[in-house]
């Protein structure tokens, strides 16, 4: 629309300012969410309905009957604004009259408005008409990467037909009690009932672990310390800018927390990491629905993709280069070839039970076996060909041997260590007691190797191939250190 034309089009009215236009048009497009909702998503309402009114009436200090004119004259134009991205003060504008009126900035709906199985009759090819029913709207908190928390509604819809929920992730099934997700990667995660992450979020989350070992306790420290309040660097240095003025931050009475907590980041980083495994495979993720904990929901899936990835499911498997595989020919014109292995060869290792190849979880990562063999194998002596009872307070039986046995493994624990420093040190490198010099040593010998390497791909891809393959196991910043010094020992 031509400037002209709309102007032509307004009242004469004193209040209505350049500055008040801009306004009214960057928060009446705020509520886009909530009238695609109620409308045709394809057209702008012709009048805005008054939980709307009263919003911008509110927060632009006018009157409704001003509101519906502006909005009459602007509405295609306000319409046609996707993916505006508030500014706080916008956004604490909009909230101090939408929160009141069952409403958000960031309402969260479900992403159709018609049944998405397609032989229900509640099935259409287009979104305009609304066929699910039902709305549920309950508070939530979002955790935004640039705008801190944020105070939310979430709304779900339900289909009467196929009896199926539709929430802003996934849909869920009277019948079946599961969580069907629908495919992709959405921009926010539900991590917990009341508790939504945004993906830009988790990926800073991911690389926060990935590259700074940062646990999900920190993380949830370091979010609300540095990222949630709006002005940090004032917040948090109160006597340095004791002479600033600083809006005093009103604590809003909210039902669900705005404090993130380190079980959402796991839950996050998990449900994420499982997202973008499926989306990369064009597969769909379906979990159980019942009132479980989200850990013990996800543990099944994370089972799965851990299993498919065992062997040849690692994207790398067949990979061979001239730096990492070396092919031989011997004296009878026989070909051999040598290869790299790299592994995590950090003692944190991946807790199992102790007995050979039993696959069954352990109950707690310091048990040495897992329920169905701890009383047996805990009572009788360490000694695999042994069946003596074990002494109280050791893991050996009386026989004096195997006692020795058991000192001599106590007592050799770290030797290990103490053999690769010295076999780091031999190799040139400088080495530290404290892991995290080590680390970083190795860390800019890897850089070396890899970048004077035509064939490999390099370490940005080794990064890559670290983050995807690794994090799901907990590992993956142990990776690369480690398969420096493998590197290092091998080629130099
Ligand atoms: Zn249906
Ligand atoms: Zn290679
Ligand atoms: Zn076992
Ligand atoms: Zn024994």
């Amino acid at each position: 629309m031509l400037i002209h034309d709309a102007i032509m089009q307004l009242p004469r009215d004193p209040r209505l300012t350049l500055a008040f236009l801009h306004d009214f048009i960057r928060l009446a497009s705020l509520a886009q969410p909530f009238l695609t909702f109620h409308q045709k998503p394809s057209t702008a309402p012709i009048v805005l309905p008054t939980a709307i009114t009263s919003v911008l009436s509110g927060a632009l200090e006018c009157n409704a009957e001003l509101v519906q004119t502006l909005w009459g004259v602007l509405k295609d134009e306000i319409w046609s604004l996707s993916g505006v991205v508030a500014s706080d003060v916008e956004i604490k504008k909009y909230n101090e009259f939408a929160l009141a009126q069952g409403t958000s900035y960031q309402h969260i709906f479900p992403p159709t408005r018609v049944c998405l199985d397609t032989s229900c009759v509640k099935s259409r090819k287009s979104h305009d008409r609304l066929t699910l029913s039902d709305p549920v709207t309950h508070k939530a908190s979002l955790f935004t990467l640039r705008n801190g928390p944020l105070p939310i509604y979430t709304t779900s819809l339900y289909c009467r037909n196929c009896n199926t929920r539709y929430y802003h992730n996934y849909c869920v099934n009277k019948s079946e009690s599961t969580r069907t997700y629908y495919g992709g990667l959405p921009d926010i995660l539900q991590v917990a009932e009341h508790f939504f992450l945004e993906s830009a979020l988790m990926e800073l989350l991911i690389a926060g672990q990935v590259f700074g070992w940062v646990s999900a306790t920190n993380w949830a420290r370091i979010y609300d310390y540095a990222l949630a309040p709006r002005s940090p660097q004032v917040t948090n240095n109160a006597a340095a800018f004791a002479t600033t003025r600083t809006e005093e931050s009103c604590q809003l009475n909210w039902q669900s927390s705005l404090h993130l907590r380190a079980d959402d980041v796991l839950n996050g980083f998990f449900l994420y990491s499982l997202l973008l495994d499926k989306a990369e495979h064009g597969w769909v993720l379906v979990l159980g629905h019942d009132k479980r904990d989200q850990a013990v929901r996800l543990r099944t899936a994370l089972e799965e993709r851990n299993q498919q990835l065992e062997g040849i499911g690692q994207e790398n498997y067949t990979h061979a280069c001239q730096l990492c595989c070396h092919v031989l020919e011997d004296s009878n014109h026989q070909l051999w070839k040598i290869q790299a292995a790299v592994c995590d060869g950090n003692n944190m290792g991946h807790p199992c039970c102790g007995v050979h190849d039993c696959k069954v979880p352990l109950q707690s990562r310091n048990d040495r076996f897992c329920p169905s063999h701890r009383l047996e194998r805990e009572a009788k002596c360490a000694l695999d060909d042994c069946e003596e009872p074990s002494e109280a307070r050791f893991r050996t039986c009386a026989n004096p041997d195997h006692r020795k046995l058991e000192g001599i493994y106590f007592n050799g624990k770290g030797k290990a260590v103490s053999q690769l420093q010295s076999r780091l040190k031999k190799a040139g490198l400088a080495v530290s007691p404290d892991s995290a010099s080590l680390n970083t040593t190795t860390d800019e010998m890897v850089e070396g190797v890899i970048e004077g390497s035509e064939d490999c791909s390099g370490k940005s891809d080794a990064a890559g191939y670290t983050k995807r393959k690794m994090h799901l196991v907990g590992l993956s910043y142990r990776v690369q250190p480690f398969m420096a010094q493998r590197l290092s020992l091998l080629f130099t």
